[in-house]
């Protein structure tokens, strides 16, 4: 199977073809990308990009931000921006995750990554 590596998502399922992208994943993309990109560029219809890179739903979701620098993440007097809700809450409510990106927190707040396990776990559930 060839694979393109740009847009290659691992389907550990290997049911959907097209996988729907969490906005933590969508974001880390962003933040990958200049930050004088916006919307319409990130769908490659824009003036810096002609490569669709996000879907024009996924560019709408809830809770992304655009215009961010490259890996460091939103932060607003200490606090940090929470990637799922987007409101501003100090590091204390972001859960560890030594996985995370330089600060070693999630992008999430502890009350969105409650919410993300309990869909977790449903999901399990649905699928015995
Ligand atoms: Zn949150």
């Amino acid at each position: 199977m060839k694979k393109n590596n740009k847009d290659f998502n691992r389907n550990p399922n290997g049911s959907n073809q097209w996988i729907l992208r969490s906005n933590e994943e969508i974001q880390k993309i962003i933040d990958k990308y200049p930050k004088y990109w916006t919307k319409k560029d990130f769908r490659g219809e824009g003036k810096n990009n002609k490569n669709r890179i996000l879907t024009r739903k996924e560019t709408e979701r809830m809770g992304l931000i655009f215009g961010n620098i490259g890996g460091i993440k939103q932060y607003n007097s200490g606090k940090l921006k929470c990637s799922m809700c987007g409101e501003f809450k100090g590091l204390d409510d972001f859960p560890d995750d030594r996985y995370g990106s330089s600060n070693g927190k999630r992008s999430n707040c502890s009350t969105c990554d409650v919410l993300r396990n309990k869909k977790y776990r449903e999901s399990l559930k649905e699928n015995k």
